[in-house]
């Protein structure tokens, strides 16, 4: 593999990477959230966010 063959593999990573990301927040944005956990951290249990409540 040579550095222009790498580069180019690092850049298609980043575009499905960064749509991979806009993917699962549009998902995370329309669950309609059952949080599960404790007072310092709970997760959805149907899309995975998490919230951290006490740091
Ligand atoms: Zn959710």
């Amino acid at each position: 593999m040579n550095v222009q063959k790498i580069k180019e593999e690092i850049t298609q990573m980043k575009t499905s990477l960064s749509f991979l990301e806009e993917s699962l927040k549009g998902i995370q944005q329309n669950c309609e959230h059952r949080f599960d956990g404790d007072q310092y951290y709970e997760k959805c249990l149907k899309c995975d966010k998490v919230n951290v409540l006490y740091y």
